[in-house]
């Protein structure tokens, strides 16, 4: 995922994830691989929520002495997720938020000049995703699952290096490494479909131990096939990378 004396990008959020992942990867890769970690946070602009996260994603990256970078929806999309909220709307508030965070990691990773973009996407978040596509009929979307992104053009590669962590075990570093992260759920999280799926892997989980680990491992068998042959354009608006004409980004944003 890594080479020696990359420049890092970290999604951080201010969860324990991701919080976690910036700890590992700074002394990992930073102080033993020659590489520089940045962490960069996107502001999505929900009120209450967002605030908390930053003042935890600030503490911890000035204890670790690690730079840090904020990009807000405001500033890259003119609005906020509590504004596209509050809008009638046919697509659930995650739907929105998770399409234009995406961009707006990418759009983070390039202003810091990172090669790698690493996220702290968990052995569960994995096995989420993979039956999220198949429940959304989303094939495209497979690929995202790979851990070791890819090389495209216009994107920093994606890396996820804790894919086969399960989340508790996330959990437990955070609780034994004993540093704060945020504890405030987002308020729209309950419309989230992935809600359901994880409620259901983890009952899976439970009763069936591997569970997550097969299904996600499913969903790396069926990459190769599933992205035989799809062609990278720019989309017509925007002009950001995207397989169609028009980016979702700008389907969703009307534009
Ligand atoms: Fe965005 Fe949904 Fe996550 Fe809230 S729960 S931060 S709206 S993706």
């Amino acid at each position: 995922m890594f080479e020696h004396g990359s420049r890092i990008a970290i999604g951080v959020s201010g969860g324990k994830d991701s919080l976690g992942l910036l700890r590992l990867l700074a002394e990992i890769e930073g102080e033993t691989h020659g590489s520089e970690v940045v962490a960069v946070t996107v502001d999505e602009g929900i009120k209450g929520y967002r605030d908390e996260a930053l003042r935890l994603v600030e503490e911890a990256c000035s204890g670790l002495g690690v730079e840090s970078v904020v990009l807000g929806f405001r500033d890259l999309f003119g609005t906020t997720m509590d504004e596209i909220a509050s809008r009638e709307r046919e697509l659930s508030t995650c739907s929105y938020c998770g399409v234009l965070r995406r961009r707006a990691l990418n759009e983070a990773a390039k202003s810091v000049g990172a090669d790698r973009l690493a996220t702290a996407h968990t052995l569960d978040d994995m096995a989420q995703s993979v039956l999220l596509n198949i429940l959304r009929g989303d094939v495209g979307g497979m690929a995202t699952i790979d851990p070791g992104g890819g090389s495209l053009e216009g994107f920093v590669r994606r890396v996820k290096p804790y894919c086969e962590v399960p989340e508790r075990e996330s959990a437990l570093y955070a609780y034994l490494s004993g540093f704060e992260f945020q504890s405030l759920p987002c308020p729209y999280a309950e419309e989230a479909m992935r809600n359901d799926i994880r409620g259901f892997l983890n009952r899976m989980e439970a009763k069936r131990p591997g569970t997550m680990f097969v299904t996600f491992n499913t969903g790396l068998k069926m990459i190769p096939t599933l992205s035989k042959g799809e062609a990278i354009g720019h989309c017509r608006l925007c002009g950001e990378p995207t397989p169609g004409d028009t980016c979702r980004v700008c389907q969703l944003l009307g534009r």
